[in-house]
């Protein structure tokens, strides 16, 4: 049994702590922030589940598998609908009417057409630009899933099952050094350890350990918005290939998220300076969702947030000469976004028993 401090309470922190512990590790969690989960959070203002930016469940992936298992009760899920998504300038993603457009749309679907604008937008929109097959035609299939209790049910349903088994979460507590078997942090503490795994995201990561190897990230902006109106009626989405930019009304994809009024997330993807996208996704609300700015209850606006790590991912286990291991979306797995976090959790616990303890 090794002593493993895992610093980050995001997705990957939560699932490698879970992961860690069934394997009879000795498991303690710190987090900088006050409260746990990350990117993958959202925060309850009169009963409006704010998110940071919207997010998407893959039905079967690697965390609606985690979760399903550790719940009793299942998650609430309701799947986006392509025929009540929007496109600018093409209609529909799934037509229903003419008859021809309906046709040609089931044919694109059944062979991947990516010619087709809604396979390209489905390219585009289910994975954040990063062209993922698989969630692509989740979309299309209506596998892509929104969730009544906000990703911070999830993350709510992490936290309860490692409260059960007794591992501790800190919160408040900031890593500010890491070497071989000790943790330092930003109030002078210091603990030593048999195994530090770092969950705290790629550039946290890097700060904490220099030699991890550059890559490019993936960014956006996003805005999320609790209005006591319904601007889009009864469209899930609309989408705007040619400025990588998503408009989604939470609401429409899961009636049970809030009681009434719209919730809307809206992201821009596209490579330009953050201000510009922050603009961008401005005037797409007041193009798209007419009159949204004097209907506003709650609102949340990243200027400039990290989604993904894009091309090669450093392997869970490359510096694990000096005690350490990576976990997180950004480390190498066979899935990606959250699905990568969770599933570069199960390669760290695996490795955990590799690495030698300390004398
Ligand atoms: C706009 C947007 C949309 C997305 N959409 C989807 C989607 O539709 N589907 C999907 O599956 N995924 C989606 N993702 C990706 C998903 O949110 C992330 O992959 C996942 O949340 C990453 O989890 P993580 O635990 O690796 O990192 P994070 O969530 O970033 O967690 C890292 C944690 O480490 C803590 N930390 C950082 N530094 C320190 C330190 N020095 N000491 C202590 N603690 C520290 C932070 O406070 C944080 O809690 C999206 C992401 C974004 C930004």
């Amino acid at each position: 049994m090794a002593r493993v401090i895992v610093i980050g309470a995001g997705l990957a922190g939560l699932a490698t702590a879970m992961e860690a512990s069934v394997r009879g590790h000795h498991v303690v969690v710190l987090d900088q922030r006050s409260t746990i989960g990350g990117r993958a959070s959202s925060e309850l203002r009169d009963d409006f589940p704010i998110g940071f930016g919207p997010h998407f469940l893959l039905k079967k992936g690697p965390l609606h598998r985690l979760v399903l298992k550790i719940s009793r009760m299942k998650p609430s899920t309701l799947p986006l609908r392509p025929h009540r998504i929007e496109l600018v300038g093409k209609g529909m993603m799934q037509p229903r009417s003419p008859m021809m457009d309906a046709v040609l749309y089931r044919r694109a679907v059944r062979k991947y057409e990516v010619a087709h604008p809604s396979i390209r937008a489905a390219e585009q929109f289910a994975s954040w630009g990063m062209g993922s097959e698989v969630r692509s035609k989740a979309l299309l299939r209506s596998k892509l899933l929104g969730l009544k209790e906000g990703w911070s049910g999830l993350i709510g349903r992490l936290a309860v099952t490692l409260d059960e088994v007794g591992i501790p979460i800190e919160t408040g507590a900031k890593v500010t050094q890491v070497e071989r078997n000790k943790v330092h942090l930003a109030d002078g503490r210091h603990i030593e350890t048999d195994v530090i795994i770092l969950a705290c995201g790629y550039r946290r990561s890097k700060q904490l350990l220099p030699n991890i190897p550059d890559c490019e990230s993936l960014k956006a902006s996003t805005i999320d918005v609790a209005l006591d109106s319904t601007p889009l009626g009864e469209k899930q989405a609309i989408l705007d290939i040619k400025n990588s930019i998503g408009l989604f009304d939470m609401k429409q994809i899961h009636p049970g998220i809030v009681s009434s009024g719209s919730l809307l997330s809206a992201i821009c993807f596209s490579d330009k300076p953050k201000e510009q996208r922050m603009e961008m996704l401005d005037a797409f609300l007041d193009e798209r969702a007419p009159g949204w700015r004097s209907h506003i209850l709650h609102d949340r606006r990243q200027e400039q947030v990290t989604v993904a790590i894009l091309g090669d991912r450093p392997s869970h286990d490359s510096v694990a000469k000096k005690g350490i291991l990576l976990a997180g979306a950004w480390v190498e797995s066979e899935h990606i976004l959250s699905d990568g976090a969770v599933a570069s959790a199960r390669l760290v616990a695996e490795s955990i028993a590799s690495i030698p303890l300390q004398k």
